[in-house]
């Protein structure tokens, strides 16, 4: 991404996220392609930050992990797949594997084997085939971590009793009948965590990731867990990741607001999609 032309100033006050005592980051990645879309990030882009984080003596652990103290103040990195593309498992699953690092998706149960286009869905956005079931377990069974996304992608607000039971306890019921596993894990659609939907979402997981745009702190809410969409590191090295903390935050909810601009304008609807 080009710099902005007017950066903005720099917040008055550090949020946790930002200070240099927050050495962990949960990173979002959608789909494992080279089309160079607001979802995607390339395959070998991915083999490359991860091997880079690494070699830079950061963990890449599993999502819960981030929920307990780093004795040692290792800088530690979850990595989260939003939406449950196909492509991960045949672009990123290798990759990762080849590392030995954990991975997390983010289902939409009502939507596994179809496509990416549930209603609210950019139209400037790829369709993309999403796992199906036995995919899904096969994914599974390489080690790698399955969340909830909802039963159908829908904005948290304003539903009924009905359709909270479905997008929450039915979503995570259908995901543990198929393939086998606790699913404790939500991702809010369009990062959408308002006060109620935490509280519901509490109810049912023990972790919700947002879309805030911040690495983590020491005191996070587990509810309202702050991610950094890996749309801003593409074609930045992974040092630069914790190096450069502040500066990236910046450059990066600057261009999230160019974006979210952009699409506004283009077809009147607001948040980001694919999230
Ligand atoms: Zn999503």
């Amino acid at each position: 991404m080009p710099p902005p032309p007017t950066p903005p100033p720099p917040p008055r006050t550090p949020s946790p996220g930002t200070t240099p005592a927050s050495r962990d980051a949960i990173l979002t990645f959608h789909s494992i392609d080279d089309s160079r879309s607001v979802v995607s990030f390339g395959a070998d882009d991915l083999e490359r930050l991860v091997a880079t984080l690494l070699e830079d003596g950061v963990s890449v652990v599993p999502l819960e992990a981030l929920l307990a103290p780093e004795p040692s103040g290792r800088p530690r990195v979850a990595l989260t797949f939003d939406d449950g593309y196909r492509n991960v498992l045949t672009e990123a699953a290798p990759p990762l594997g080849r590392l030995g690092v954990p991975a997390l998706v983010y289902v939409v149960s009502s939507w596994v084997g179809r496509t990416n286009r549930w209603p609210g869905q950019g139209d400037g956005l790829p369709e993309l085939p999403l796992l199906d079931w036995d995919e899904l377990r096969a994914w599974r069974e390489a080690g790698f971590g399955v969340g909830a996304h909802t039963a159908t992608h829908r904005r948290l607000a304003g539903l009924t009793e009905d359709a909270w039971a479905s997008e929450l306890a039915g979503c995570r019921a259908r995901l543990e009948d198929e393939v086998g596993v606790p699913v404790p894990h939500f991702a809010y659609p369009y990062g959408d965590a308002s006060a109620e939907a935490r509280r519901r979402v509490g109810a049912v997981f023990d972790t919700g990731v947002t879309t805030r745009m911040a690495f983590a702190g020491r005191a996070e809410d587990p509810l309202a867990l702050p991610r950094l969409d890996a749309y801003y590191l593409r074609g930045a090295p992974g040092r630069s990741l914790f190096s450069f903390s502040s500066r990236l935050i910046l450059r990066a909810r600057a261009a999230a607001r160019r974006v979210g601009a952009l699409r506004r304008s283009a077809r009147g609807a607001d948040g980001r999609p694919g999230t």
